[in-house]
């Protein structure tokens, strides 16, 4: 009988192998997605790390790490609010 790791567990296993997105397409398909189908926004471009939380940041030139606004949408949309909240530097903001 086997079963589906639980979802900490898999975030884990694909943190370790680094920029890797641990979701299928098909969860994602329609929104944006900072994997899949990033939007146009100034962060775009920069390099991705995945928190523990699920949570998307995307790390500024300063080693700063700053949520993802598709990941924070996605955050909210799953009813996981409250992700906005991090040590900002200002590199995010407008
Ligand atoms: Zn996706
Ligand atoms: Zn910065
Ligand atoms: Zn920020």
């Amino acid at each position: 009988m086997t079963k589906p790791p639980p979802l900490a567990d898999a975030i884990a296993a694909e943190m370790s192998v680094g920029d890797r997105c641990y979701h299928d397409a098909q969860r994602c398909a329609g929104h944006p997605c900072p994997f899949h189908a990033p939007s146009d926004h100034k962060m775009a471009t920069w390099p991705r790390n995945l928190r523990a939380s699920g949570l998307t940041e995307r790390i500024c030139a300063h080693g700063i790490g700053h949520p993802d606004p598709d990941s924070l949408a996605w955050m909210e949309r799953i009813g996981l609010h409250g992700y906005e909240m991090h040590g900002c530097d200002g590199c995010c903001g407008g």
